[in-house]
C-alpha cells in the first residue's frame, strides 16, 4: 500500500529498557527511530496527539502481571493514547476518526484494532476533554462513585488526591449526589481550586496540617464513604473516623508505587470490622460494556457546567519519562498529558 503523501514515514517510541528500583528514570527506557510498518488486513495506523501518563505506568514496569500482562523488556511503553486514524485496513476505522487506545509511549501506532474505540465527538467537548474527564480517568470517578460507593445524600464522603484527575471527577460526582464532600490534597493551590472552583465543601492540605484533626474537624458526623487513590498514611487516618456501614473504595494506592519492598498494612484494619464497613476494590476496565453510559452522562454534566476539569500538558513525546514522576511529587495539576503531535484543524 502506498504511503499517502504528506505522511511522516519515522515512527520515534520510548521502550521499556530496564526496571526501576523506585522511581522511574529516564535510564530505564531507550528512546528508537523506526520506520512506520506498513498495515495488514484488520490493522489500522494511528498518529498519536495525546498520551496519557499515570501512576499505572509505573506499576506495569514491574516484573509480573497486574490486570495486564506484565511488559517486556524492549517493549514499547505502554500508554494509553488519543489519536486519528492516517489508514485503515479494518471496516471500522476510516481515516480522519478519532480513537483512544493503548498506542504506547510513540508516535505512531500501527497494529490491530482490538481495544481501540472511536470517539463520538461533540462540538462543545474539547479532545482533551476525552482523557481529562472521561476514558480510563472519568469512568473511573464515574464508576467508582456511583455503583461501588452508592453515595445518599448528605452523606460525607472523602477523597485523597482530590485535586487530581480520578480524585477530582469523583469529588464532583459525589457532590452531585448530594454529598458532603471533603477532599485531601497536597498544597494550597489545589485545595483552594477544588473548593472554589470545584464546589468541594471542604479541603485538607495534608502536608501542612495534621490530617486526623483536621478530619475530626471537616468530618464531625464521621465518614461514610472513602475513594481512596494514596493509600498508606492517609488510609489509616480515614479508617480511624469511619462509620457504621461506610464503603471504602480502592481506586488507588499511589503512595506505594515506587515502593522497594513490602509496604505495611493499614494500622487500622480493625475499624472495617467494627464500622462493619466494606472494601471494595475496582479496575474501570471491568465496566467497559458500560462505557458508552458513562460518557452520555459525563458529555451531559460537561455542558450544562456542572463538572469541570483541568489538564497539565506537557510538550513532545520526549519528555514522557521525566513528566512521568510529577504524578508522584505531586507537581501535576490536574490530568497530565503529553502533546505528542498537533491536534488535526
Ligand atoms: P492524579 O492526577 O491524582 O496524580 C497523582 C496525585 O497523587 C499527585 O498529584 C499527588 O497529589 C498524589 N500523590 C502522589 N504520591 C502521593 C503520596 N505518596 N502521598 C499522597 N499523595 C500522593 O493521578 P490519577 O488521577 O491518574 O490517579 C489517581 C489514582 O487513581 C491513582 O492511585 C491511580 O492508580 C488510580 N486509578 C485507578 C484506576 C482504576 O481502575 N482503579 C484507573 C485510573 C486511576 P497531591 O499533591 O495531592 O499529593
Amino acid at each position: 500500500m502506498a504511503t499517502p503523501a504528506g505522511r511522516a514515514d519515522v515512527n520515534h517510541a520510548w521502550r521499556l529498557a530496564s526496571r526501576p528500583q523506585g522511581r522511574a528514570m529516564e535510564s530505564n527506557f531507550e528512546w528508537v527511530e523506526t520506520r512506520v510498518p506498513e498495515i495488514r488486513e484488520g490493522q489500522i495506523l494511528v498518529r498519536v496527539v495525546y498520551l496519557s501518563l499515570d501512576p499505572t505506568n509505573r506499576v506495569w514496569m514491574e516484573p509480573m502481571d497486574t490486570y495486564m500482562p506484565m511488559l517486556q523488556i524492549g517493549a514499547v511503553m505502554r500508554g494509553g493514547t488519543l489519536g486519528v486514524v492516517e489508514m485503515s485496513r479494518n471496516p471500522g476505522f476510516v481515516p480522519g476518526d478519532f480513537v483512544q487506545g493503548l498506542g504506547g509511549w510513540q508516535e505512531f501506532y500501527a497494529g490491530d484494532a482490538t481495544g481501540w474505540r472511536k470517539l463520538q465527538r461533540v462540538p462543545a467537548v474539547p479532545l482533551t476533554a476525552y482523557f481529562g474527564a472521561m476514558a480510563h480517568i472519568g469512568f473511573t470517578a464515574y464508576f467508582g462513585v456511583l455503583d461501588i460507593a452508592k453515595p445518599r445524600p448528605g452523606e460525607t464522603f472523602v477523597v485523597s488526591a482530590a485535586a487530581g484527575a480520578v480524585g477530582s471527577i469523583a469529588g464532583q460526582i459525589a457532590k452531585i449526589a448530594g454529598c458532603r464532600v471533603v477532599g485531601i490534597a497536597g498544597s494550597d493551590e489545589k485545595c483552594s481550586w477544588i473548593t472554589r472552583d470545584l464546589g468541594f465543601d471542604a479541603a485538607i492540605n495534608y502536608k501542612k496540617e495534621n490530617l486526623r484533626d483536621a478530619l475530626n474537624r471537616e468530618c464531625p458526623n464521621g465518614i461514610d464513604i472513602d475513594f481512596e487513590n494514596v493509600g498508606g498514611g492517609i488510609l489509616d487516618a480515614v479508617l480511624e473516623r469511619i462509620n457504621i456501614g461506610a464503603r471504602v473504595v480502592i481506586c488507588g494506592l499511589i503512595s506505594q508505587y515506587n515502593a522497594t519492598g513490602p509496604v505495611p498494612g493499614p494500622s487500622n484494619f480493625s475499624s472495617v470490622l467494627l464500622k462493619r464497613a466494606r472494601v471494595q476494590g475496582f479496575i474501570v476496565l471491568d465496566y467497559a460494556p458500560r462505557f458508552p453510559e458513562a460518557a452520555a452522562q459525563i458529555v451531559q454534566w460537561l455542558t450544562e457546567k456542572r463538572l469541570k476539569y483541568r489538564i497539565d500538558m506537557v510538550a513532545g513525546l520526549r519528555s514522557a519519562p521525566s513528566a512521568l514522576n510529577k504524578l508522584f511529587d505531586g507537581t501535576n495539576t490536574g490530568k497530565l498529558l503529553v502533546k505528542v503531535s498537533e491536534e488535526p484543524a
